[in-house]
């Protein structure tokens, strides 16, 4: 089944204690693409200004990712730079330039329209919508969001919810968006506004999904060395809904799969830099590192935050 993933396509700039890069390839689209593609066709629609090294995207495009509907206009492509604190636990955007995003409307090429699963990006809610316009009844429907969406624009946000089969968040953007602190209580609002499933990241928690009278949690993979934590999430979304996309399934099965696949997309891309580390991870190592959080999950007691 194909994918059509539509967010930002951007240009990175990261500092952490140990060290720093400046220009990097990065945005929602492009970490999910990295991840999802080891697992099902992907199409990203997106911007970029003059000033994208497109031939970087080159190993996506080898592995399947479609940039036909990647548009590209003068001036500068959307660049975030942000600086993480020693133990990665907070990070501060310190530059946001949108560029050419500032403008961005997503348009999905005729020929995407029917596409079987829609990841929207985290982008702004009404685009979010301007999307789901486009498209033909896809199977599956699912968004991301942040805490300034969710602040300022609520109204449209609570428009994408009610068209979403799956909301993905990191519990501080869940609790939030419920404005409950109980996580399995925030999940049950969340999904009486339209979701019926709702998938929280919790970092190095791991992630529970919640759905109508079940939950299920994966706990993280311990991570050797934690290198760039930029863009965990979106390569979360792309392991998790790479697999859905995989198997044409979205039975528990398939879910509680799903949320191994992203738990483990998400833990490689913390091990390098920008997409580094997808440019050279195969299918096989990553089905490693799945099997090696199903041994996990099966010896571990379910988390604290799965309690019902
Ligand atoms: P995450 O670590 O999941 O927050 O994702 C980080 C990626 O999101 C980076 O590669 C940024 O380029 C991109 N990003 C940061 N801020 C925004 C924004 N406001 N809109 C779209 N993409 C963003």
């Amino acid at each position: 089944m194909q994918i059509l993933s539509v967010g930002s396509v951007a240009l990175d700039a990261v500092e952490t204690s140990a060290a720093s890069v400046d220009g990097v390839i990065g945005g929602s689209a492009v970490f999910f693409s990295a991840a999802a593609s080891l697992l099902a066709p992907v199409r990203v629609v997106g911007v970029v200004g003059g000033d994208y090294p497109l031939a970087q995207l080159r190993f996506l495009r080898d592995r399947g990712v479609d940039f036909t509907g990647l548009a590209r206009r003068g001036g500068e492509s959307f660049f975030w730079a942000g600086r993480y604190s020693d133990d990665f636990r907070s990070r501060e955007t310190t530059v946001t330039r949108l560029g050419v995003f500032a403008d961005f409307d997503p348009v999905v090429p005729p020929a995407w329209r029917d596409s079987g699963i829609v990841f929207l990006g985290n982008i702004d809610p009404e685009l979010q919508l301007g999307v789901l316009d486009q498209v033909r009844s896809p199977r599956v429907v699912a968004a991301d969001t942040m805490n300034y969406w969710i602040e300022r624009t609520p109204d449209s946000l609570m428009r994408v919810l009610s068209r979403l089969d799956i909301l993905l968040v990191n519990d501080e953007e869940a609790r939030q968006l419920a404005g409950e602190d109980d996580l399995a209580a925030a999940a049950r609002r969340i999904r009486r506004h339209g979701p019926t499933l709702v998938v929280v990241k919790q970092g190095e928690d791991g992630a529970v999904v919640f759905a109508d009278g079940w939950s299920h949690s994966c706990p993280a993979h311990a991570p050797e060395r934690i290198t760039d934590p930029t863009g965990a999430g979106d390569a979360f979304a792309g392991g998790f809904l790479g697999h859905l996309a995989r198997t044409g399934s979205s039975g528990r099965a398939a879910l509680r799969k799903a949320t191994l696949y992203g738990t483990a997309t998400g833990s490689f891309a913390v091990e390098a830099f920008s997409v580094d580390r997808f440019r050279t991870l195969s299918l096989a190592e990553l089905e490693a590192r799945v099997r090696h959080l199903e041994a996990a999950v099966a010896t571990e007691p379910r988390l604290a935050g799965a309690r019902r």
